[in-house]
């Protein structure tokens, strides 16, 4: 019988850049992790397949034993088929992970989509610990939530729900990569936020951090950040009136701005909220990490493992040596 110190889970974080794992032990802290470009191999879904073996190979090193598996990806995830239906930027279609890595590793997986992994990860140990009720939007490449409701993260008919990057937000407004005009995401996410300011004339290259700091002196950077804080707070209102969540976690690079960014969002939600008050609106405690670390909780719930309130904090400690 394996004793709980040997005892590990891996994780897995599919990205549209990287592919990041990581050996988690039974205490919460991370091992070992090991991280590789999504295009490392011509075919995603082998690249994939090789990181999650090379994982259960460098846990056995450490002496640990994994007990299962999770995997996390962006797109039309069906978490009960453990399915992968559609992911654009990875090219997946139908791709059948759990049975993938199932047959690979001779371990138990759990398949999850990443935004609502991290909407896991942030009601067991983050910014809506104990909540049933709450709403999380990592402010990433793009926009996508994670709508919790009575404990669990809801799906949807096919897969799609938390889609929220794709709402109009200003109609008829600039065009986005799904078609429409005037999307959420266009204007509030990091890369949507990095697009509009070099088209407008700003420093080609910047990143949201770089315009966040210069909203101060530059009219461009004031111009973009005053548009993405509207957009979000009117979505946000739109969020709240549709699902009256406890409370709006907020992730990414936007968010890393502190109050420069969370003041005008809770202006302009309270704002657009004319008859009842507006949810507070946190930071994410998890951040880059919390899909990850919603992967290794669904991983333990699967193996049949305990998931204590507050598992997964220690994953944000540096890595054991
Ligand atoms: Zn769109």
């Amino acid at each position: 019988m394996t004793q709980p110190e040997d005892r590990c889970v891996l994780a897995v974080d599919v990205g549209g850049t990287t592919i990041k794992g990581a050996v988690v032990g039974d205490d919460g802290h991370i091992r070992h992790s090991l991280t590789v470009p999504s295009r490392a191999d011509d075919d995603p879904v082998k690249a994939v397949r090789s990181l999650c073996l090379q994982l259960r190979d460098d846990a056995l090193a450490l002496g640990a034993t994994p007990a299962a598996i999770g995997v996390v990806t962006p797109g039309l995830v069906d978490e009960v088929a453990g399915v992968v239906r559609y992911a654009a930027n990875l090219r997946f279609r139908d791709v059948p992970l759990r049975a993938l890595v199932s047959d690979d590793l001779g371990l138990p997986v759990a398949v999850g989509h990443d935004a609502r992994a991290a909407g896991v990860a942030e009601a067991v140990a983050g910014a809506a610990s104990g909540l049933d009720n709450f709403l999380l939007l990592p402010l990433g490449t793009g926009i996508a939530a994670a709508v919790v409701v009575h404990g669990a993260p809801v799906p949807g008919a096919t897969c799609a729900a938390g889609e929220v990057g794709h709402m109009p937000v200003y109609p008829g407004g600039e065009p986005c990569s799904c078609g429409q005009r005037g999307c959420l995401e266009v204007y509030a996410s990091a890369g949507g936020l990095a697009r509009r300011y070099a088209r407008l004339g700003g420093t080609p290259g910047a990143d949201s951090r770089d315009i966040a700091d210069a909203v101060a002196t530059d009219p461009v950077a004031r111009a973009v950040w005053d548009d993405a804080t509207r957009a979000l707070g009117t979505a946000l209102a739109t969020l709240t009136l549709t699902l009256d969540p406890a409370r709006i976690v907020l992730g990414g690079g936007l968010a890393d701005a502190g109050a420069l960014f969370f003041d005008p969002v809770r202006d302009a939600l309270r704002g657009a909220l004319a008859w009842r008050p507006p949810p507070p609106v946190l930071r994410s405690a998890f951040g880059a990490q919390a899909a990850q670390v919603g992967a290794a909780i669904m991983a333990r719930r699967e193996a049949g493992l305990p998931v204590p309130e507050g598992w997964g904090t220690a994953a944000l400690a540096p890595p054991v040596a």
